[in-house]
């Protein structure tokens, strides 16, 4: 068994964080990184900010998690704009790769983008 932050072969953000793997990297931190998703971009501009350390996710890692989203906290800010930030914890969730991430949204008024929490039917239903 892994120890806890170690490495895994198996993970494609370790992969690039240990191994070189190619990815664009737009800032580096002792303890993360942020780097451009490689076609998942959801907006220009859409930025991931991963810990250094493998963690499954923000329920396994939590004071790892709150260090990553300092870090894209302090990202966003030096960038400017208005941000979502999110991080998704199992499949159900939306979460597709199993090392801790938070995604960085570039947000402006009008760009039509669904959170993905949106839900179509609720939507639908009057207000109450
Ligand atoms: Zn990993």
């Amino acid at each position: 068994m892994p120890s806890p932050g170690a490495p895994r072969p198996d993970c494609p953000f370790c992969r690039i964080i240990h191994a070189g793997a190619p990815a664009k990297i737009i800032h580096e931190w002792h303890d993360a990184l942020a780097i451009v998703p490689r076609g998942g971009e959801c907006t220009e501009d859409h930025l991931l900010a991963l810990p250094c350390g493998h963690v499954v996710d923000f329920t396994t890692g939590p004071v790892v998690s709150a260090t990553v989203q300092l870090r894209a906290a302090e990202l966003a800010q030096r960038l400017g704009g208005q941000w979502n930030y999110l991080t998704s914890c199992g499949l159900d969730a939306t979460q597709t790769v199993f090392h801790l991430h938070g995604h960085l949204v570039p947000r402006a008024a009008g760009d039509g983008l669904a959170l993905p929490w949106s839900h179509a039917a609720r939507e639908q239903e009057p207000a109450r």
